[in-house]
């Protein structure tokens, strides 16, 4: 009988209110059901949201260092815990415990990070324009936020919108990914038990046409923000615009690897292998083009295939595994379709470009690490994001020709240079159109406290991370206080 997992509504725990369910299953065994979760309806989302602003009301009164203090706690608890929600997580999203527990721990950084925080949130003073005033202004919270978030960092994403956000003082309604609640359910536990009030925190589980969308529109809900694919993100953007919604949104990347001549060849491989397969290349930041010098090109490519070759395929829970399974069949579909048009395109597949199905892999969604060399800047799979272990390989014959390729996308989340010379590493750190810029280190590998996001159709200007975060999950309101004892008139009597 599979566990039954239950929303958390105004400080308990709850069914929808009709009753309904889906379930949670393993990507690596289909035949595994980890349990059934609600499928909500916009009724709950009705209630989530008044528990929310109800908490509000006293939330936001709270100081925020003994709302970081929460955070502190929470961290506390994820430590101790931290090798069990790692090993959930491997079983309902499907990458390798190394990559559980990294995403755990980067939970386990933003906790601390927003714990002290909570003594900051700097404020920002300036003189006057009249004699005997004084103008402050600081941050203040928003109000009842949305949260929508993806299944590929079922720990991580969450973690950096709430703790920022419950330091800010807000609170929240969170609709994690179908593929992944039982992380969610986790982290909601963490927060319970390290002492959050009742309704700060809501988690609805559901469609994400129903309860994202419900949520979207909730004239309670102030700010939403959303790490998901484009399709989606434009949805939500424009729901939020019509509905004048603070929205922050976190969506596709098209991310590239440079080689240059000079790099140290045997790094620029690891940081390849790692970037386009870790995570079976389903993370937004993942290396899905590499940019090669033609000088190096062929000797590194014939490397590259043996190391690739080499990698180890299979549930991210056993030992020894590098590659885990993608998270259900319509994602690996949809790689399927990229590869047969990368194919047709007339890219040469010189790996994989397979599902693999043999053994134990046949009862998940597991797919050959691929590679395609003789691939052309413009193509479909150059192009298009594929959040899969497919990498396109493209020949460049000069740094100005590697940035412009790498350019050449409507995304800009991730980009990575690897030379040893300084002068080209900053050229290219200068005119690369992305968000969060690599040298001699993969497209991936971003830090709790360093902004976090990407420029043109990734995003919309907003960062997570960091003390950036915060720009989204606070106004500012500004202060005058005049101890003239008299009528001043700004732009008039000065
Ligand atoms: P993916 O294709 O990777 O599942 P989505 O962008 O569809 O990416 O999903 C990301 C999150 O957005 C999930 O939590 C999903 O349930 C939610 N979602 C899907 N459709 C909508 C929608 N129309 N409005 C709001 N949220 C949605």
């Amino acid at each position: 009988m599979a566990q039954k997992f239950q929303n958390y509504i105004n400080g308990v725990w709850c069914d929808s209110s009709n009753g309904q369910t889906f379930e949670n299953r393993n990507p690596a065994n289909w035949d595994d059901v980890i349990g059934t979760f609600p499928l909500s309806t916009t009724d709950d989302v009705e209630r989530a949201a008044n528990s929310a602003a109800e908490a509000y009301r006293s939330w936001r009164l709270v100081p925020a260092p003994t709302r970081g203090d929460i955070c502190r706690r929470a961290g506390d608890i994820m430590v101790r815990r931290k090798d069990e929600i790692a090993a959930i997580m491997t079983r309902e999203m499907g990458k390798t415990l190394t990559e559980t527990r990294g995403d755990v721990q980067e939970g386990i950084d933003t906790a601390f990070y927003c714990a002290t925080e909570g003594r900051r949130l700097f404020g920002i003073n300036t003189p006057s324009e009249l004699p005997n005033k004084l103008n402050l202004s600081f941050r203040v919270p928003i109000g009842v936020c949305g949260l929508i978030t993806p299944w590929n960092f079922p720990m991580a994403i969450p973690t950096w919108n709430i703790f920022p956000g419950l330091v800010a003082g807000n609170t929240f309604i969170f609709k994690p990914a179908e593929d992944t609640p039982h992380t969610a359910n986790i982290l909601v536990e963490i927060l319970i038990e390290a002492g959050l009030p009742k309704g700060v925190l809501n988690i609805v589980h559901g469609a994400g046409e129903v309860v994202g969308t419900a949520i979207t529109i909730h004239p309670h809900v102030r700010a939403v923000s959303f790490t998901g694919s484009t399709k989606t993100g434009e949805i939500v953007a424009q729901t939020c615009g019509k509905n004048t919604k603070h929205v922050c949104l976190e969506m596709g990347g098209k991310n590239a690897q440079i080689v240059m001549p000079d790099a140290d060849i045997d790094l620029a491989l690891h940081g390849i292998l790692w970037g386009a397969f870790g995570t079976t290349g389903q993370r937004c930041t993942a290396t899905s083009r590499l940019i090669l010098h033609q000088d190096i090109h062929d000797a590194f490519i014939e490397q590259l295939i043996i190391k690739a070759k080499a990698l180890k395929l299979g549930d991210g829970s056993a030992e020894g595994i590098e590659v885990g399974p993608i998270i259900n069949r319509k994602q690996r579909d949809n790689i399927e379709r990229l590869v047969t048009i990368g194919k047709k395109e007339g890219a040469v597949c010189v790996l994989g470009g397979e599902k693999a199905e043999y053994g134990d892999l046949k009862k998940g969604w597991f797919y050959k690490p691929t590679i395609f060399t003789g691939v052309l800047p413009n193509s479909t799979i150059s192009q298009e994001e594929i959040f899969g272990p497919v990498l396109s390989v493209i020949k460049c014959n000069s740094l100005q020709n590697a940035i412009e390729i790498t350019n050449s996308v409507k995304y800009g989340l991730s980009s990575s240079i690897y030379t040893r010379d300084i002068n080209a590493a900053l050229v290219a750190v200068r005119d690369i159109e992305v968000g969060i810029s690599y040298i001699n280190a993969p497209t991936i590998g971003a830090e709790a406290h360093m902004p976090f996001g990407g420029v043109k159709a990734t995003g919309n200007g907003h960062r997570e991370g960091g003390w950036t975060v915060f720009d989204f999950y606070t106004e500012w309101k500004a202060v005058y206080i005049d101890y003239s004892g008299r009528l001043q008139r700004a732009q008039i009597d000065n």
